[in-house]
């Protein structure tokens, strides 16, 4: 059955994204790049079937261009698992890779990087390269200033790999300057305190990147296709203006720049650039100003991660065309299915970062694969093959486990049934697509609503499974989900006591002066729901002051977390947590840390914080203190069925959908 609530508004075809395009000579079949990704496994020779079967998914999926992620001019600028110009073996790796495209019938272009001050000491083995000797806040360490001589290097490393990559046969390459990189670092003040020609004015700022372009025009041929990754705006307070930018984006085309493609925010950045929270296009004006500013292609990124949204973006003229990198590791068809138009069957990005740019900030890094596909950067390990002997294969829970579960297992040619206890798909997910931010999670239910109906999975909704009924099947997989944890607490059974799925799923209404007790994803993730919740959309009050009809701006209430620990959010990843953060502060939530509850009473939350008792007083607390795996089936089962349990039923240790949604996938593949 399938779900009408989840159906996607738009359908295509995309006219736009489907007319053929140029980058200098290089003539593209549609408007749909894949953005450079850094996997985190690059460089290693024994990795590179893996990251050449992740790249020839992605030419099957129609990429009009693929651009590589980011390849080291020079050791200094690189780091741990990067392709580094400079050492034989990678570049003959990379020569593989762009054979191996280019014999399947792709592009690809290889991206000329240096990290600058973003380069960690320990894994460069040296200290950073920077214009000038200023700390950085990504690495907390401070580079060296780089001399003249370091620059001329600089620059003829740059010339040296664009060479490589034309005789290595790559169709193009692309600089990049953007996201706080060497180049930007020079372009912006804020980095680049120099006195000498390097510096200073915007044409001593600038310098770098034009003798770079120069110096790769001189080394390659005019009609090499260069793109230019500039920093549309570095969201940084103080550095280069917009009319700067205007200015550079004109210098690099009369360079000899083909395209450039437009990046958003430094890595140190206050401002959210690629988090949920941006909205779809956030970011599309600012490519659409660069575009008024020179004759050649532009190209936009940054959350655009539908083909309806880049479709509308072309056709309006804002930019020429698309490089989104994410969405290509969310589904490697990206491209075929926007131009087909099977836009229900595209598995959308959904800006969570937690399996990819999570991945690749940590330090140590691991590689980058994707929360709604997990197979990402794994397409050598799980090929796409067919069982030779079709089970039937029982999962229980449709929750993110069971529903990758059932979905992949049918992909496989299982005959699936999927057991559901409510009456909706979703479980964990559709109670966090409820927080404003979190809404692109609505899509990913979408997406297994219709591959399960595709897949012929047989959808039991509002139906809570036996172990009798289940021991007729080959195999089961229980995937029943959390329940929320009750703290043993006194006066947790209070009436204003209630766990947070009461709230996030509407069963009970919000109160107005409310107590969190659990400072995790989940406890920062209601306050946020409540607090943002209150406040009417931007457009209704627009409308509302349009006409003269006064109402709330804010619903009133006041919402105070109280965390055991010194720190909130820790569970959150790297890239999201500081954005959880200040989102928090700014909607005013107030934070009481390292406050040890010891009741809960009709007038709030009772503690101890510094050594003295607190009363917190709140005429709601909501429990978000952990959950607890639902694991009720396991003992009928275990032994008497092939069984595997996975998500939050297997445990709830660091539980997140990215590890319910692998577990779920990983089962399918066992089975
Ligand atoms: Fe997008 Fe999240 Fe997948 Fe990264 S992990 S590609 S942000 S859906």
């Amino acid at each position: 059955m399938r779900d009408a609530t989840v159906a996607s508004p738009a359908s295509g075809p995309y006219p736009a994204l489907a007319r053929p395009g140029r980058i200098g000579r290089l003539e593209l079949p549609h408007r749909i790049l894949m953005g450079s990704m850094h996997l985190g496994i690059e460089g290693d020779a024994a990795e590179l079937d893996r990251l050449a079967a992740f790249y020839l998914e992605r030419v099957q999926g129609c990429a009009a261009l693929i651009i590589t992620g980011g390849a080291a001019v020079r050791p200094e600028g690189g780091g741990d698992h990067w392709f580094c110009l400079t050492d034989p073996s990678h570049r003959d790796q990379l020569a593989q890779l762009a054979s191996r495209v280019q014999k399947a019938g792709g592009r690809i272009a290889l991206q000329l990087f240096h990290a600058g001050r973003y380069a960690y000491s320990i894994e460069i083995g040296t200290t950073a390269l920077a214009p000038s000797a200023v700390e950085c806040r990504l690495t907390r360490e401070t580079p060296r200033a780089m001399t003249e001589d370091d620059i001329a290097q600089t620059v003829q490393a740059f010339a040296d790999a664009a060479r490589f990559a034309r005789e290595a046969g790559f169709h193009a390459v692309e600089v990049m300057g953007s996201e706080g990189y060497l180049l930007n670092e020079f372009l912006s003040p804020l980095t680049n305190q120099r006195e000498d020609r390097y510096g200073g004015d915007l044409e001593g700022r600038m310098r770098l990147s034009v003798e770079v372009v120069e110096a790769i025009r001189q080394a390659v041929s005019g009609d090499f296709p260069l793109i230019f990754r500039m920093s549309g705006a570095d969201c940084m307070p103080g550095s280069t203006t917009w009319e700067e930018t205007l200015t550079y984006a004109r210098r690099l085309e009369q360079a000899g720049v083909d395209a450039l493609n437009v990046g958003i925010g430094w890595h140190e950045s206050q401002v959210p650039t690629v988090a949920a929270v941006v909205p779809r296009g956030g970011f599309a004006p600012v490519a659409a100003g660069i575009r008024q500013a020179v004759t050649i292609p532009v190209i936009g990124a940054n959350r655009i991660n539908t083909p309806e949204l880049a479709d509308e973006l072309i056709a309006l003229g804002w930019v020429d065309f698309v490089a989104p990198a994410r969405p290509w590791l969310a589904d490697p068809a990206f491209a075929k299915k926007a131009l087909s138009g099977d836009r229900r069957g595209l598995n959308v990005c959904i800006a969570c970062n937690q399996s990819c740019l999570d991945h690749v900030m940590d330090r140590p890094s691991r590689p980058a694969s994707c929360l709604v596909n997990p197979r990402a950067g794994h397409e050598l390990r799980w090929p796409l093959a067919k069982v030779s002997r079709s089970r039937r294969v029982a999962v229980v829970g449709g929750g993110p486990a069971g529903l990758e579960a059932a979905r992949a297992a049918a992909e496989r040619g299982h005959q699936v049934t999927l057991f559901e206890a409510e009456r909706q798909l979703g479980g964990q997910l559709r109670l966090a697509a409820r927080v404003e931010g979190k809404e692109e999670f609505w899509e990913t239910i979408r997406y297994y609503d219709e591959w399960l109906w595709r897949l012929g999975v047989d959808v039991r909704l509002g139906t809570a499974a036996n172990p009798q009924t289940l021991l007729e099947y080959d195999a089961v997989i229980l995937a029943q989900g959390v329940e929320p944890a009750v703290p043993d607490l006194p006066g947790v059974d209070l009436p204003h006591v209630v766990r947070y799925t009461d709230i996030l799923s509407g069963r009970v209404a919000a109160g107005r002066r409310i107590a969190i007790i659990g400072a995790g994803g989940i406890g920062c993730d209601v306050a946020l729901y409540l607090m943002k919740g209150g406040r009417p959309p931007e457009r209704v009050l627009g409308f509302l002051g349009e006409h003269g009809v006064q109402s709330l701006d804010q619903v009133p209430r006041s919402v105070t977390i109280l965390a055991r620990s010194r720190r909130i959010a820790a569970t959150v990843g790297r890239t999201t947590r500081w954005v959880v953060r200040s989102e928090l502060k700014a909607l005013g939530v107030a934070v009481w840390t390292e406050f040890q509850c010891r009741s809960i009473t009709p007038e709030g939350v009772v503690g101890v914080m510094q050594g003295e008792e607190r009363l917190v007083e709140a005429d709601q607390v909501i429990l978000c203190a952990g959950q607890t795996p639902r694991r009720d089936l396991v003992a009928a089962l275990e032994g008497r069925v092939p069984l595997e349990v996975v998500g939050g039923a297997r445990d709830t240790v660091r539980l997140n959908a990215a590890r319910a949604i692998r577990e779920g996938f990983e089962a399918a593949q066992r089975i």
